[in-house]
């Protein structure tokens, strides 16, 4: 067998291993004595809109269509209603031909990457990061370069950006607002990046392109806004996903927008196509394209999420906990109170805390707390993080 699969497979990832603890232990102490901060599953309901189409179509439709093989790139009045939203949001002028539809940001991702690349290519991308990135750019044939962020903020720190292009770099990879560390990229950030990769691609000789993974556009509070990248620098895919705006990760739906301002646009979004029929998508779940299709704008109640952050991110920092400012997605990312973050973690199991060591998103020292829980849950858990921090000297 392929040795590199094998090794995919037969480890779990760090974020499985801890929800299969939890629930091993939630069976041995009781479900109240275990808080799982593991997983980023929404704990919101998708928008009563969504039950709604779904109805209407499984009562409507010619069930052969809704169930049939649509186009490989997705059916085209899908395709037609997304690109007249992003034409309506972001300003740019699209067509159907340049929305190629997915199952959720995971299947964007591999296929923009496997489109993007060739073999030893790089890919530029900041920590904290998602952990899969690295599995999908080698997967593509690529390498994954991660770059610290600022310790500070968490913004891209460009002297470390400035030093790691090569004439293999072929794209850099953003995700904002960011899993693990909820930080949005200011517009700052976003103008000084434009400006390194249009001058960089110049000096390389070679388009570098910007892939933008967006399955938490929605999930920012207090008035955050978050930039469309396409405004900023042409030559930008867009890798967006369903599973967090609509509270529906286990439905796989999402799309690829190639921004048709950018270089050989076309011809990207043609190896695109290709790139999904090599990986064998064939094409994204039917009946979820065609709920997408009606719910242009519509995003889930996020308001729980947002006094989660309120109430998490306030009383950790009451207890002596530090951790940089969470404008967006459903995690804070908390440095740990030794430098051990996995020591930490298990002292945190004591408690019945299950938190996620930030190694593998590429950052020691830190942890990730996923609060899309019930707030009662955050209530009940408070106690503890006291208690683990005052084991530790804080208060
Ligand atoms: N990218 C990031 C940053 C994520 O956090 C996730 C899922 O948690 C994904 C991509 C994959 O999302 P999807 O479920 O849409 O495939």
């Amino acid at each position: 067998m392929n040795q590199r699969m094998y090794a995919l497979g037969s480890k779990r990832s760090v974020i499985r291993e801890i929800f299969e603890f939890g629930k091993k232990r939630a069976a041995e102490v009781g479900a109240d004595k275990v808080f799982d901060f593991s997983l980023g599953n929404p704990s919101v309901k998708p928008p009563q809109a969504v039950e709604d189409i779904l109805k209407e179509l499984l009562s409507t439709d010619d069930p052969t269509a809704l169930h049939g093989y649509t186009s490989a790139q997705g059916d085209p009045n899908v395709r037609k209603a997304i690109a007249a939203y992003i034409a309506k949001t972001q300003g740019v002028n699209t067509d159907p031909d340049f929305i190629y539809m997915t199952c959720g940001a995971a299947a964007s991702l591999t296929i923009t990457l496997s489109a993007l690349l060739d073999a030893g290519d790089e890919v530029i991308t900041f920590a904290p990061f998602f952990t899969e990135y690295k599995v999908f750019t080698e997967t593509a044939g690529g390498k994954l370069v991660a770059l610290a962020s600022d310790p500070d903020t968490f913004q891209i720190d460009f002297d470390l950006l400035e030093k790691a292009f090569t004439d293999k770099t072929a794209a850099v990879l953003v995700n904002s607002p960011n899993n693990p560390s909820g930080v949005v990229y200011s517009e700052d950030t976003i103008g000084k990046l434009a400006a390194v990769l249009e001058r960089k691609s110049r000096e390389l000789g070679r388009t570098i392109y910007l892939v933008t993974d967006e399955p938490y556009r929605e999930l920012v509070y207090g008035g955050v806004k978050v930039p469309y990248l396409t405004k900023y620098y042409k030559n930008t895919v867009v890798c967006y996903s369903y599973s967090k705006s609509l509270s529906l990760p286990g439905e796989r739906i999402g799309y690829i927008f190639v921004n048709p301002d950018a270089e050989n646009a076309r011809e990207l979004y043609l190896a695109v196509c290709g790139a999904g029929r090599a990986l064998g998508y064939v094409c994204a779940p039917s009946l979820f394209q065609k709920m997408a299709e009606k719910c242009q704008g519509i995003t889930s109640d996020v308001s729980v999420y947002e006094k989660n952050r309120d109430l998490l991110a306030g009383a950790l920092k009451e207890y002596g906990y530090t951790c940089v400012r969470p404008d967006g997605a459903f995690y804070l990312f908390v440095r740990a109170l030794e430098p051990d973050a996995g020591a930490f973690c298990e002292r945190a199991k004591k408690y019945g805390l299950l938190l996620v060591p930030g190694d593998d998103f590429g950052c020691k020292g830190y942890v990730r707390i996923a609060y899309c829980v019930s707030t009662e849950m955050i209530e009940r858990s408070l106690p503890y993080f006291r208690q683990l921090a005052e084991e530790y000297g804080k208060n």
